[in-house]
C-alpha cells in the first residue's frame, strides 16, 4: 500500500522568528491538516537560545480536530560546541522532536563567524554533527533528522556538498539512524532540481530506504500561502520517486494515531 501522507510533523508557528506571521496559528494549522485529510500535526517551533532559553513551553490549550491531532513540537538545533539546543529532558518532554543539524548558515552559532564557505569543510562539520547527536541517548523513536539535503547544509556550493558524502559514509549514517529508531524527513521539493542535482538530493534518501529507514512527512510551512503546496509538491512527488509505501513509515505515526483515537 502506498504511503499515506496522513501527517506533517515540522510546521512552525507566528512563534517561529522566521514566520512571525499572525496567520500562522495552531487553529490555522489545524484547518490544513483537516482539509489535506491529515490525521497527525506538529508543531515544531525553532529553539534557539537566541530567541529563548529552552524549548516552548506546552501550551494550555492545543485545538484539536475531530480526527486530526496537533500535537507539541520543536526544532532542535546544535550549536558549534555540539550542544543540543534543548536538554535531553526538554527533549522528552516533547510530543516529537525534529532536530535539524544542517543549519550551516547560521553563522555564529552553528559554526564559528569565519567558518570557511568551502563544501569540503561543510561537508565533513555536517557528518561529525550527525555522528556526534547519533551518540546521545535520545529518545530517538520521537524523534526525526529534519530536511536532510537541504541548501541550508552549504551556500556555496551544496550539491557537491552532499556529493562529498560517498556511499559508504552514507550508509554508516542511516544505519545508525535506522538502529536508533530515528526517523527520516520528507522535505524537499523535487522540481526544484533538474537532472543529476536531483540524483545528488535524492541519494540520501534512496540509501535511507534501501537500510529500512524510516520516513515522515515534515511540510516545514512558516506561512499559511505555503499549505496548498505540501502535497502537490513536496510530499506525492517524493512518495513515488521513492516508491515508499506504508512499511516505510515511521512506527511513531500510526501508533500516535491510534492512541490519540482510543483515548478520545
Ligand atoms: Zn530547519
Ligand atoms: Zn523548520
Amino acid at each position: 500500500m502506498r504511503f499515506v501522507p496522513d501527517h506533517d510533523l515540522h510546521i512552525h508557528t507566528l512563534l517561529s522568528p522566521c514566520s512571525r506571521d499572525p496567520r500562522q496559528t495552531p487553529e490555522a494549522i489545524l484547518a490544513y491538516g483537516i482539509t489535506a485529510g491529515m490525521k497527525l500535526l506538529n508543531l515544531a517551533d525553532h529553539c534557539w537560545p537566541y530567541t529563548q532559553d529552552k524549548v516552548l513551553p506546552k501550551p494550555e490549550f492545543i485545538p484539536q480536530g475531530k480526527h486530526c491531532f496537533l500535537l507539541h513540537g520543536a526544532e532542535i538545533d546544535m550549536d558549534m560546541n555540539d550542544n543540543l539546543s534543548a536538554s535531553i529532558s526538554d527533549i522528552e518532554a516533547l510530543d516529537f522532536a525534529v532536530i535539524a543539524l544542517n543549519h550551516l548558515h547560521l553563522k555564529n552559532y552553528c559554526v564559528p563567524k569565519d567558518f570557511p564557505e568551502d563544501a569540503e569543510t561543510h561537508k565533513k562539520r555536517f557528518q561529525e554533527r550527525i555522528h556526534t547527536l547519533l551518540s546521545i541517548d535520545l529518545p530517538f523513536h520521537k524523534t526525526g533528522i529534519a530536511h536532510f539535503s537541504d541548501g541550508l547544509l552549504c551556500s556555496a556550493d551544496h550539491i557537491r556538498c552532499l556529493n562529498l558524502f560517498t556511499d559508504a559514509e552514507l550508509i554508516d549514517i542511516f544505519t545508525k539512524i535506522r538502529d536508533r529508531g530515528m526517523g527520516v524527513e520528507l522535505n524537499l521539493v523535487p522540481s526544484h532540481f533538474k537532472g543529476s542535482d536531483l540524483d545528488s538530493v535524492l541519494r540520501p534518501f534512496y540509501i535511507a530506504k534501501r537500510l529500512g529507514c524510516k520516513f515522515y512527512m515534515g511540510g516545514d510551512a512558516h506561512h499559511p500561502d505555503s499549505f496548498a503546496d505540501i502535497l502537490s509538491k513536496k510530499m506525492n512527488p517524493l512518495i513515488d520517486l521513492l516508491e515508499l509505501d506504508e512499511s516505510d513509515k515511521l512506527p511513531f505515526i500510526p501508533e500516535t494515531i491510534a492512541r490519540l483515537e482510543s483515548a478520545k
